[in-house]
């Protein structure tokens, strides 16, 4: 069984085996959730991002990568890119998915059992907030049914009142 959790709060004071960040291609970091957990993190987690980018050249949207969470209770950071909204004709619900499928991947290919997922794109890339939650909902339990017991614990962690209350809609009525 993998729970799913909401949370009303900030993804840097998670003691959660994984946070997942809201990156942008660079990994050189960046505004919103980006910058509140290097800011939180320090050092450590831009170094091995400046890694990462020096072998592959950065992180393209929709995948995602890894690191030491530095400071942070966490025990590692993932860094995916959401897309940046664009009208909605740009792919923007399949990269968006991908961004959750594939950091959960990662999450179990590294033997993370909990992981704490931001509102991807929702701040600064401009997704609007109630399609992005119900590609997010939608795109976890995919992963939960095609991996049965990889995960424990999936948390969703809304900085934002209408966040949380568009994801508690969406949770409650399907359940
Ligand atoms: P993006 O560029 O993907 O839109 P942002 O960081 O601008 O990334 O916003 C993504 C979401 O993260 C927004 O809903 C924003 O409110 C939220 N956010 C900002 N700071 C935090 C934080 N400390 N913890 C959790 N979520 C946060």
């Amino acid at each position: 069984m993998t729970k799913i959790t909401i949370i009303h709060g900030d993804i840097t004071k998670q003691p959660v085996d994984a946070i997942v960040n809201a990156a942008n291609s660079s990994l050189m970091g960046g505004g919103g959730v980006d910058g509140a957990i290097h800011r939180a993190g320090g050092p450590g987690i831009l170094a091995e991002c400046v890694e990462i980018r020096d072998r592959q050249g950065g992180c393209k949207t929709g995948e995602a990568v890894i690191t030491t969470a530095g400071r942070l209770p966490a025990k590692k950071v993932i860094h995916t890119v959401g897309p940046v909204w664009n009208g909605g004709q740009h792919n923007e619900p399949f990269l968006l998915a991908n961004c959750y499928t594939n950091s959960l991947r990662l999450a179990k290919e590294n033997g993370l059992h909990s992981i704490a997922f931001p509102n991807i794109s929702t701040g600064i890339y401009g997704y609007p907030k109630a399609q992005a939650a119900n590609v997010a909902v939608a795109a976890v339990r995919s992963f939960i049914d095609n991996n049965y017991g990889a995960l424990k614990e999936i948390i969703f962690v809304c900085f934002d009142e209408e966040n949380y209350n568009l994801y508690m809609q969406i949770l409650e009525s399907a359940s």
